[in-house]
């Protein structure tokens, strides 16, 4: 089965040029993938496709085997309950605590804190924030943001994780830590998107590696 397949997707912003161009894309469930291309080439924009913050402007989009480029607004909740995406500015709530930030999407869904605050615990302790979930983001250092982004965006066990550039801010050893939080995720039958510019983390991986450029993507299972 596929999470994830674009074809023929084009996209561009408003009266700008095409940033998307002809992509063809197929995203097997558990599969593992990393995104690269130099900067500008529309490794974000391709993520807000596939988060539907942005729909393509040709082409077709399936998610989880059901059409979501042309789908009404009022289904983008449900195909986004089972996405998790990391974001490359993080988004994290500064007046929120640690475990609130992880807990949000939780609340959210409706979850009361009885039920979920074992499970939010139990990802802060995984991404190695057992002993700050009681501080706020701005109190954390880069790659604790990061780590405290990635757990807010698997708590509700996601089908398909995104994220743009989720080794921006770290040193190379905080990288491979964050591969092998995604590694294990995967392992258990998340498919996994990871866009980054960093080719050698990419080549490291040893996952499959899309190289979009100049709009065209390369490589890969597309
Ligand atoms: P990457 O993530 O690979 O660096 P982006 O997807 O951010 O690339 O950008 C691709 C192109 O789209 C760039 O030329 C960028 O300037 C342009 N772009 C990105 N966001 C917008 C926007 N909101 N409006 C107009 N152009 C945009
Ligand atoms: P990201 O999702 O990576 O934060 P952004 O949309 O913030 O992407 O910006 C990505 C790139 O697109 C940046 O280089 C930014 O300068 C450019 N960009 C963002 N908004 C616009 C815009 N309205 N017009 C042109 N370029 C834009």
């Amino acid at each position: 089965t596929e999470t994830v397949r674009l074809s023929g997707v084009g996209f561009g912003y408003a009266d700008g040029p095409g940033v998307l161009r002809d992509i063809n894309l197929i995203l097997a469930a558990g599969s593992f993938h990393f995104l690269t291309g130099p900067s500008g080439a529309g490794k974000s924009t391709l993520l807000k496709v596939l988060t539907l913050a942005e729909r393509p402007t040709a082409g077709r989009l399936t998610l989880f085997g059901e059409d979501a480029g042309e789908a009404p607004r009022s289904a983008l909740p449900r195909f986004r309950s089972r996405m998790g995406v990391v974001f490359q500015d993080f988004r994290l709530l500064d007046h929120l605590s640690a475990f609130d930030n992880v807990a949000l999407p939780l609340r959210l869904a409706g979850a009361k804190r009885d039920s979920y605050a074992d499970n939010v615990v139990e990802m802060l302790d995984w991404v190695g924030l057992g002993e700050r979930m009681d501080d706020r983001p701005p109190t954390l250092s880069g790659g604790e943001k990061q780590r405290l982004a990635i757990a807010r965006a698997v708590v509700n066990r996601p089908d398909l994780i995104l994220a743009d550039e989720p080794t921006g801010s770290v040193d190379a050893a905080m990288g491979e830590r964050l591969l092998k939080l995604f590694q294990s995720l995967n392992r258990l039958g998340t498919t996994v998107l990871i866009a980054s510019h960093d080719e050698t983390l990419a080549a490291a991986s040893g996952a499959s590696v899309l190289r979009l450029e100049g709009g065209r993507l390369s490589g890969g299972a597309a």
